[in-house]
């Protein structure tokens, strides 16, 4: 069997915070992606979605555990197996005005990873960032104007553009529609499906909202207070949430399906999202969580799989464990 584009195991990042103590972002992440396909990360801002997603791409170094991208250790590159990796995944960012040189022209911007990497002759380079504009939906008439000219979905589609003419092979898209217009936000998801399928790309799709990530990935990861909590394919986690906290979430954010909606529990979860300095004892959600039992103040539950594909971190499904 191939081995996976992206494994994550056990990723740990710790920034230091007041009085010496730790502010676990990330805490022990495990996950793959399989090359063409997409997971999408979700969780409550502060969850460690995008910590984890800017520690894959190196933005970040680890506190502790490996990212292995196509079998390579991510954090132990150096020289051309670094500039590579830096061709091969690529990142588009929620803020694609912050991410954009407003004294670069779109062509320009759009050029520039090309030119880093030696890719092509400047004729070469300048027919790919048309082929590019017209890829994403704009006209190559754009590729002279710069940044502020375009609307914020317009602008996402440029962010876009630029990722792809490295000829990326995983995109990491921290949370690419939060900032646009409702409206604007399933052209975008739409526009990174087709080239999904046209250049088979591989995606982590970084979300705050369950309803965001459900068209475009075909597995879904939760977490909460810097861990997964469940993982599944898309299609079961919508169906049949197991753990409380998507339960919540999808509790939270109706669904267009009129069936699903009325099947699936409804839960509902009180009071605020403890601190990621001062985690609570045994169970990260135990302290909001309706179901909460005597044991899951004691022990933390581990992300255990409960059926091929499906993991998930409660004590509920201890005993579902197929490896039981
Ligand atoms: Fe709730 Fe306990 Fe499951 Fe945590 S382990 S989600 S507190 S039932």
């Amino acid at each position: 069997m191939a081995r996976p584009l992206l494994e994550v195991q056990e990723l740990k990042k710790t920034f230091p915070a007041r009085g010496g103590r730790q502010l676990r972002a990330v805490d022990g992440v495990s996950f793959t992606i399989e090359r063409g396909e997409t997971l999408g990360l979700v969780g409550e801002s502060g969850c460690g979605k995008s910590t984890t997603g800017r520690t894959i791409v190196r933005l970040y170094q680890p506190s502790a555990g490996r990212v292995l991208f196509d079998g390579e250790e991510v954090h132990s590159l150096h020289g051309s197996a670094l500039r590579r990796f830096r061709r091969r995944v690529q990142m588009i960012f929620q803020d694609p005005l912050a991410s954009l040189d407003p004294r670069m022209t779109v062509g320009d911007t759009i050029a520039e990873g090309m030119q880093i990497h030696h890719m092509g002759t400047p004729k070469e380079r300048q027919e790919r960032v048309q082929a590019l504009l017209r890829a994403v939906g704009l006209n190559p008439e754009h590729a002279s104007r710069f940044p502020h000219e375009f609307s914020g979905g317009q602008r996402q589609r440029i962010g876009i553009a630029r990722a792809l003419a490295v000829q990326p092979e995983l995109i990491v898209a921290d949370e690419p529609i939060s900032a646009l217009d409702v409206s604007i936000q399933a052209q975008i998801v739409n526009l990174l499906e087709r080239l999904q399928q046209e250049m088979g790309l591989t995606y982590l799709f970084i979300a705050h909202d369950l309803s965001m990530v459900k068209h475009i990935s075909t597995h879904v990861g939760v977490m909460y207070l810097g861990a997964l909590v469940e993982i599944a394919p898309t299609d079961q986690l919508y169906s049949e949430p197991l753990h409380p906290y998507t339960q919540a979430l999808l509790s939270a954010a109706p669904l267009p399906d009129p069936k699903v909606t009325r099947t699936r529990p409804r839960v509902v979860v009180q009071g605020e999202v403890p601190s990621p300095i001062d985690l609570p004892s045994g169970c990260r959600f135990r302290t909001r969580c309706p179901f909460a039992m005597d044991i899951c103040s004691q022990v933390d539950p581990p992300l255990i799989e409960v059926a091929p594909q499906r993991q998930v971190a409660c004590h509920l499904h201890a005993a579902r464990s197929t490896a039981a």
